[in-house]
């Protein structure tokens, strides 16, 4: 569907130039299950249901704001990689995307590895029971402690983003009496179809080694010549929220290309490649993500035909998805409170939350959908623009969204696909209190992470 101004949206022009809305909804009330996690439903009453508990009996015990985590749909989507890529390849979920000991455990479970890329996602992870040959370390500037750590524990990788950090992760190694394994994080000059902010695998940007002008190459030669480096792989990471397999491709054919090269150079064949992350999800119903099983396929086929062509021995690829398997499967939880009409322009609904625990709309201009979550209505679509209760006006959680005329405070609204980049970017901007995240599953729900305090606010203020 274009993203075109629709009859029934706001009268002035410039207003209509500005929105990025789609046409209201034929039903206001249905749930596309495109947006939303997979035990989500509405209930005979109109109650929206998941995980078989309702959103009106959930808010009662929680509170809102709060994170409701389909734990359910977290399991099937993380199994869906973990199958779609079989035996021959690794799957590692980014904890970035959101990390907790519940999710730890999950994905211990359900076999898959996991990328941390701080001392405290690191220390969660381990405090889980991740094996910690199973996890990888990636970040563009790792601490000296953080690497001492994660050497010291035994971490399976640690990804080398820098000149300076071949150096510096071989000497400690070194001085622990350790060979680590790592992998090299190259920029392969492709630039993904997403937001500049988050694109990261053209040159001009703070991650990784450039493959153009031989630096790649240099860092190869560098890291092969240190004992304490056990230089495994070539790691690439182009970008987020990416529909189109073709940056893949070329990143692929990049990636591979250097281990052809060096190969020749050294009689080296390097025996793993990592593609990333960055494969996109459903916000709204015009986004049109691709299963795990056709991005593997698609993947490792790639990853085949460029090393017969190269006469390289297939490596062991592995793939770093953090919103394509946690980002579907949360919700927001919303009260309403203040509603203001704007004659002529929009309506504002205003919520218990906003870019506390939501910041992506404010930072990436990001796009959601919302519904009326606690009833259904039969009432005419409005147009409104959902906002937090932040003091700025850029405190926005959902742009452009239709929900029924006769919205009122109290009731619950809720927005999908906040399961990534949304708790784990959560502020206390305006001291806010910080959400909980609650997991629910099989007619049960229970807290995985709690909500903040103001307790836990004074806490830290020691003055
Ligand atoms: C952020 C990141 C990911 C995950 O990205 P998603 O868009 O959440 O899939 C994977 N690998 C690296 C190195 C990252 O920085």
């Amino acid at each position: 569907m274009s993203r075109s101004a629709h009859p029934a949206g706001p009268r002035h022009a410039d207003v209509l130039t500005e929105g990025h809305y789609s046409a209201p909804p034929a039903d206001l009330n249905a749930l596309d299950p495109k947006v939303w996690s997979h035990t989500v439903s509405r209930t005979g009453d109109g109650v929206v249901s998941v995980g078989g508990l309702e959103v009106t009996a959930l808010a009662e015990e929680f509170g809102t704001p709060a994170y409701f985590v389909d734990e359910t749909d977290f399991r099937e989507r993380a199994r869906a990689w973990r199958t779609a890529f079989g035996h021959d390849a690794d799957v590692f979920y980014a904890g970035k995307a959101f990390l907790s000991r519940a999710v730890v455990r999950w994905l211990h479970e359900e076999g898959l590895n996991l990328d941390v890329c701080s001392g405290g996602e690191l220390a969660t992870a381990l405090s889980a029971g991740m094996p910690a040959d199973r996890i990888a370390f990636h970040g563009n500037n790792k601490s000296e402690d953080e690497i001492r750590t994660a050497i010291e524990t035994g971490v399976g990788r640690i990804v080398l983003d820098s000149f300076q950090e071949i150096v510096r992760v071989a000497h400690i190694a070194q001085s622990l009496g350790k060979r680590q394994r790592v992998q090299i994080r190259v920029t392969v000059g492709v630039e993904a179809h997403t937001h500049e902010f988050i694109a990261t695998a053209h040159e001009d940007q703070k991650f990784g080694i450039a493959l153009a002008d031989g630096q790649a190459a240099e860092a190869v030669r560098r890291a092969l010549a240190l004992d304490a480096l056990d230089l495994v792989g070539i790691h690439s990471h182009i970008g987020s929220q990416i529909f189109d397999m073709a940056g893949f491709e070329v990143a692929a054919r990049r990636v591979v290309a250097l281990l052809a090269a060096v190969r020749d150079e050294h009689g080296v064949e390097l025996p793993e490649i990592d593609l990333g992350g960055g494969l996109g999800i459903a916000y709204t119903s015009d986004d049109d993500p691709r299963e795990p099983h056709e991005i593997a396929k698609a993947l490792s086929e790639i990853v085949t035909r460029e090393c017969e062509a190269a006469k390289l021995r297939t490596p062991r690829i592995s793939v770093e998805p953090g919103r394509a398997i946690v980002g579907p499967t949360a919700f927001t939880l919303y009260e309403v409170g203040t509603i203001k009409p704007l004659d002529g322009l929009r309506t504002y609904v205003s919520v218990d939350g906003g870019m506390s625990d939501n910041i992506r709309t404010a930072l990436y201009d990001a796009e959601y959908s919302v519904a009326l979550v606690s009833r259904t209505s039969d009432a005419e679509p409005m147009l409104v623009r959902v906002v937090g209760k932040h003091c700025e006006s850029g405190d926005i959680v959902v742009k452009d969204a239709f929900l029924p005329a006769d919205l009122a405070p109290g009731d619950l609204i809720a927005v999908p696909a906040t399961g990534a980049y949304c708790r784990s970017m959560a502020s206390n901007y305006n001291h806010a209190l910080r959400p909980p995240v609650v997991a629910v599953k099989d007619g049960a729900a229970r807290v995985i992470v709690r909500r903040e305090t103001e307790e836990d606010l004074l806490r830290l203020d020691v003055g």
